[in-house]
């Protein structure tokens, strides 16, 4: 139930922002086309108006033309205008082809008021009848000009079939063809015909669409972007997220299992404490009997030595509890750990000899750091004692310092077996043992007692095998005058 809404809480706000983000991609999309559509459509208006402007000119300049140049002319030499003759026709058409010429003009025809073709660029057309289109009658007798644009393909599929084939839009004018227009009334006079003019205009739609397709491209790539930019965000934040909330679990739990230790620690404590005095009496009264009895009485010698053996054993084990359970603040006192090192092996010396243990030791001279002696023999008596144990016989002991920045690096490597690979991340775990008689305090009392002094420690397999263990102290800030050095030195 807790597991679940925990999931909650941490699906909640995520997923909010990524349904959050995809709604506004969809939204940016539609706004984004939707915005293309209306610039679409106002490039084709005003391209539309800039035709039909141009139309306009155009055709008024035509009528003009075709006033001056052949209709005044014509009625003054023929008397009357008779364009199935070729003569006449002829300089119709160069007064059209003067006047068109280099523009695209796609067709004109010229209907008179018979709705018959009068002049056509097509000369095959010329009288036929049935060719004018059904508003013709709105410009031949309302004298209104009229624009159209005559398309072969719905707008909406335009986009879809780039490059359009010529002729596809065209731009047709109707405008009702007058005398003289600069005389007054000229507009208010019947029209003498309809001038019709078609002008393909499909490359310029094309360029409209081309440019619709440059909007929506535009959109669609900075939309893309922007939701990739957005998607990254939340993947980061996500991260960063997931992360805080491990840390906080593991956090949680490391307190709890303090909270569980400190609380077993009190007890134990207590208890350890309660022991060590009557323990202190059962030993030195052992000591003391053993030391009476007679030395013939070999059972009795066996079992007082029996019970001072175990007694000494269950006093090192409650001292170890107690160190683990009640660890003191470190002194900082400046402290040579070459000398801290030949205390712990004035200790052992004797037992390595026994068991044919060599130690060898190679640090530097002036190996000082800031912290209680007291404590880093204990925890350097432990790290030996261990190494000591894990060989159960002759073997060799590694002891090398060197400085690293500003720490001390003492490593511990010996012939041993090594740590068992399957439980190298249990060894600090306290009460963690692989021994009969062991208590599981050696290794953890070391690490809080390095910890302690601000330094680190680190198990490792060496590669040559033999377990290594790696001790990294806060080095002192400087050497001062009188201190007592310790030379490296090897020991036997
Ligand atoms: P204890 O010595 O009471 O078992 P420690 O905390 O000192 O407790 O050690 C925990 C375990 O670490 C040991 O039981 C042993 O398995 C392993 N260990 C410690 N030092 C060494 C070493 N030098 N070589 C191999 N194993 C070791």
């Amino acid at each position: 139930m807790r597991g679940s809404s925990a999931g909650e809480q941490e699906k909640l706000p995520l997923s909010f922002a990524r349904t959050l983000s995809w709604v506004s991609l969809v939204l940016v999309l539609c706004t984004s086309l939707g915005l293309s559509v209306l610039i679409a459509n106002s490039a084709r208006e005003t391209l539309l108006t800039r035709q039909q402007d141009f139309a306009r000119l155009l055709v008024v300049n035509l009528n003009h033309q075709i006033f001056q140049r052949f209709t005044l002319p014509t009625v003054l030499a023929y008397g009357r205008i008779a364009l199935r003759q070729p003569v006449q026709y002829e300089r119709l058409e160069q007064v059209v082809q003067s006047v068109t010429h280099g523009l695209q003009v796609q067709r004109l025809r010229i209907y008179d008021f018979n709705r018959v073709v009068a002049y056509s660029t097509d000369r095959a057309e010329l009288g036929r009848a049935g060719l004018a289109p059904r508003k013709l009658d709105i410009t031949l007798y309302g004298a209104r000009p009229q624009f159209e644009i005559l398309s072969r393909l719905p707008a909406w599929q335009a986009p879809f079939r780039l490059p359009l084939e010529p002729g596809t839009y065209t731009l047709r004018v109707l405008y009702p063809l007058r005398g003289d227009m600069s005389l007054p009334n000229a507009h208010s006079a019947p029209a003498m015909g309809v001038l019709e003019l078609t002008q393909d205009i499909t490359g310029d739609y094309e360029q409209v669409v081309a440019f619709q397709w440059l909007i929506v491209g535009m959109c669609l790539l900075s939309s893309v972007l922007l939701f990739t930019m957005l998607l990254l965000l939340i993947r980061r934040v996500e991260r960063i997220l997931a992360h805080r909330m491990q840390e906080t679990r593991r956090l949680e739990q490391e307190l709890h299992s303090n909270e569980r230790l400190t609380s077993m620690g009190r007890v134990v404590a207590s208890i350890a404490h309660e022991i060590r005095n009557p323990l202190g009496i059962i030993r030195s009264s052992a000591e003391l009997l053993l030391r009476r009895v007679d030395k013939a009485d070999k059972s009795t010698g066996r079992i007082l030595g029996a019970i001072f053996d175990e007694s000494v054993r269950l006093s090192q084990t409650v001292n170890d509890f107690l160190d683990y359970a009640r660890p003191r603040q470190p002194r900082r006192d400046l402290v040579d750990v070459n000398l801290v090192l030949d205390q712990a092996m004035a200790f052992l010396g004797s037992e390595f000899r026994t068991n044919d243990v060599e130690v060898v030791r190679s640090l530097p001279q002036e190996f000082l750091t800031l912290g209680d002696k007291d404590l880093l023999y204990r925890a350097f008596y432990n790290i030996l004692v261990n190494a000591r144990q894990a060989m159960a016989g002759p073997g060799s002991i590694r002891i090398d310092g060197a400085r690293e920045g500003d720490m001390l690096l003492v490593r511990f490597q010996d012939s041993g077996p090594g740590f068992p690979p399957e439980h190298i991340g249990q060894m600090l775990d306290p009460f963690f043992t692989t021994k009969d008689d062991g208590t599981g305090l050696g290794l953890p009392i070391v690490s809080s007692i390095i910890t302690s002094h601000g330094g680190e420690i680190a198990l490792e397999n060496a590669p040559e095998g033999g377990a290594l263990v790696i001790v990294r102290l806060p080095a002192a800030p400087r050497m001062p005058e009188g201190t007592e050095k310790a030379p490296a030195q090897e020991d036997a």
